[in-house]
């Protein structure tokens, strides 16, 4: 899973490390430099940084337990730099940051732009930008995820919906990196709400696959996102259909669609 080259000017190497039941620590690696995000807990990195890579910044966000549960004890262990969202309440954190912001991560190169995505939390944020000439990679922790969408917590079906569109407006080759494996309970409920989507179809088999294997099912992609997921889609005719057939009512606005699919995959076991 970890390449220890160290050549100068190594291409960035992008990898899900799995953390908890089923979280996962995103981690860029590049010129033996590393940035993480969101460590629900130190061990598994810990365990990788033997090798003589360096912790470079470690990137939250959102405030939840299993995303920052390793943040203070790999602060300590490296002096590795935090970010994250200024407006929650964090373990440690050297850098508050809000929408606009970018972090410049010298040691690997890499330059990320925050937005601001509240819904699952009042102040989560993503992180995107490109790891190398070609990758465009985003960050969205609990917000977006493959074929699903984060809790509402602490904001609203239209908060969540506008976070949904911004991160949808990315460009389609963007890798999705999210903060649990969730993909196949999600196509599972995706596939209730748009059974004759061909592409949600076929990406039920690959994510079986990949499951039986023991692999991630991400990153994903924007792309695969606007064509599979219920919650990036409620502009189309067939979504706001099984959306109104479950209300039992006619619902006329995105807003009120994406608050029913909310609820739905909520109640659907
Ligand atoms: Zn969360
Ligand atoms: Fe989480």
């Amino acid at each position: 899973m970890v390449n220890h080259a160290t050549i100068t000017d190594s291409p960035a190497i992008l990898t899900p490390v799995p953390a908890l039941s089923d979280n996962y620590i995103w981690m860029v690696q590049k010129n033996g430099h590393v940035i993480i995000v969101d460590p629900g807990e130190s061990a598994p990195i810990e365990a990788l940084l033997t090798h003589g890579l360096i912790l470079e910044a470690i990137l939250i966000t959102h405030h939840h337990g299993d995303h920052v549960g390793g943040v203070r004890a790999l602060q300590q262990l490296t002096g590795a730099r935090v970010y994250g969202p200024a407006t929650e309440t964090l373990p440690y954190c050297d850098v508050p940051l809000r929408e606009g912001d970018v972090v410049q991560l010298p040691g690997t190169g890499v330059r990320l732009e925050v937005l601001d995505i509240p819904g699952h939390t009042a102040g989560h944020i993503a992180y995107h930008g490109l790891l190398d000439a070609q990758t465009h990679v985003l960050f969205c922790g609990d917000t977006l995820f493959a074929a699903g969408c984060g809790r509402l917590f602490e904001g609203t079906p239209a908060q969540m919906l506008e976070s949904l569109s911004k991160l949808g407006n990315l460009p389609p080759d963007t890798l999705v990196c999210c903060g649990h494996e969730y993909t196949v309970a999600n196509i599972r409920w995706a596939l209730q709400v748009e059974p004759d989507n061909v592409a949600l179809q076929q990406r039920a088999r690959d994510a079986a696959h990949l499951r039986t294997q023991g692999l991630p099912t991400v990153p994903s992609s924007i792309a695969a996102e606007l064509q599979t997921n219920p919650f990036l889609r409620t502009t189309y005719a067939q979504i706001g259909n099984a959306a109104s057939h479950y209300a039992a009512t006619m619902l006329e606005t995105p807003q009120a669609i994406f608050a029913c699919l909310r609820q739905w995959k909520n109640d659907f076991k």
